[in-house]
């Protein structure tokens, strides 16, 4: 007989890496609560709280406004394969890891993916998407990252929704990590498909992925020519399940998720959508200044950096993956490393959602010199929380 396990107890970690976030009490408490059938009426009502909610931050009046069951790939993989038939064409900004996956999902479609390119860091201009648009023709839809978290590259969306529509191309955005963390203005900027993940900025757990079509969107899936090659996936069966007054049976809602989601965005509501994008900017500005000091520049070119995901280049002559160990060790406290190019030579530091705050850019900065002191055989300085504190007392 193997020995029975113990009861859970991990380590308490300060969660600063690319996800999942730090999350609230109130969230954590959401998720205790007994369960309601998920064809319940007061379910259902919740669903429309939650819908109600979701259009909210993502500014948006769309009906069809949901929260898929998985994590964020399942918005991706939704959107993609509900849109693509076999033999379109869709234009795909890579400039990192997540821009790469997309267009994998659009093959995986039968889908014809048209790769733009940009350095890693690097974000893409309209007039690089619209040469791709007038060369490719009849291209069915543009796939962007909004906020690249292999990279910390912030993406400028506005008008490109507008350009995509004047070559009768959709545009698909993958908002994980800046939905609730930066501006995102769905119907503003014309976004046709948005999705995003629930343990990033929302700072929720993981497991929902919030998602939302327009109603050009929506007359694509409808006048598709075959099935979605995805069940679980397909969004007019799931469309049956969200649609106030039809609430047909497709999988089991995943109850506690939905309670925690609902705590996370009244958390998001409560702060205010531009209070918590200010706070997200000012923690990122200490971080970065503090970071400086060490000899860490940022990743993102241009002022393309996110304030939800830092990456910074590692100091000279530093075993980068050591310190990150120490830190989890010692400090308890989770950052993230390279992937793909930049593994081994950068930092993806995460202040997103309630990771946010200036106790964590603070507790981060004093390990960072604790560890430089202790490497470079010298008492630390003390220079970075000094230069962290006079960005916060400069941005009061
Ligand atoms: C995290 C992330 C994803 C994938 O989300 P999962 O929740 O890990 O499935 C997709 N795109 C971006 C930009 C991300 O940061």
């Amino acid at each position: 007989m193997p020995r029975p396990v113990g009861e859970l107890a991990p380590p308490s970690r300060l969660l600063l890496g690319p996800g999942p976030s730090m999350v609230h009490p109130r969230v954590l408490r959401a998720m205790s609560i007994p369960l309601l059938g998920h064809l319940d009426p007061d379910f259902l009502g919740i669903m429309n709280e939650v819908q109600a909610q979701l259009r909210h931050v993502f500014r948006t009046t769309n009906v069809f406004t949901i929260a898929l069951s998985g994590t964020g790939s399942a918005g991706m993989e939704a959107s993609l394969v509900n849109l693509i038939e076999p033999g379109d064409t869709v234009i795909v900004g890579i400039n990192g890891v997540f821009g790469g996956r997309m267009a994998d999902v659009v093959e995986r479609c039968g889908g014809i993916p048209i790769k733009i390119e940009a350095a890693w860091g690097k974000v893409f201009d309209p007039q690089q998407i619209e040469d791709a648009l007038r060369h490719a023709r009849g291209v069915k839809a543009v796939a962007l990252v909004h906020a690249e978290t292999s990279t910390g590259a912030h993406q400028p969306l506005e008008g490109l929704g507008a350009l995509c529509h004047r070559y009768g191309a959709l545009l698909v955005v993958d908002a994980v990590t800046s939905l609730a963390g930066v501006p995102l203005e769905t119907d503003a900027w014309e976004i046709d498909a948005c999705f995003s993940g629930t343990q990033k900025c929302l700072s929720c757990p993981p497991g929902l992925s919030p998602l939302t079509f327009s109603t050009r969107a929506l007359e694509v899936v409808k006048t598709r020519k075959r099935k979605v090659q995805s069940w679980y996936l397909d969004l007019s069966l799931i469309a049956d399940y969200w649609a106030e007054g039809k609430r047909a049976y497709h999988h089991t809602a995943p109850i506690s998720m939905i309670y925690a989601l609902r705590e996370a965005l009244r958390l998001v509501l409560e702060e205010g959508l531009e209070a918590r994008f200010a706070r997200h900017r000012r923690n990122s500005a200490a971080l970065i200044a503090g970071l400086a000091t060490f000899g860490c520049a940022l990743q993102a070119k241009e002022g393309h950096g996110l304030p939800t995901l830092n990456c910074v280049t590692v100091p000279q002559n530093t075993d980068e993956a050591l310190i990150r160990k120490s830190l989890l060790a010692e400090f308890d406290i989770e950052i993230g490393g390279g992937l793909g190019p930049l593994a081994g030579k950068v930092w993806r530091i995460g202040l997103m959602g309630e990771s946010s705050r200036q106790e964590h850019v603070m507790a981060l900065l004093s390990a960072l010199e604790q560890i430089a002191g202790r490497h470079k055989g010298r008492k630390p300085a003390g220079d970075a929380l000094t230069t962290a504190l006079q960005s916060y007392a400069s941005c009061a």
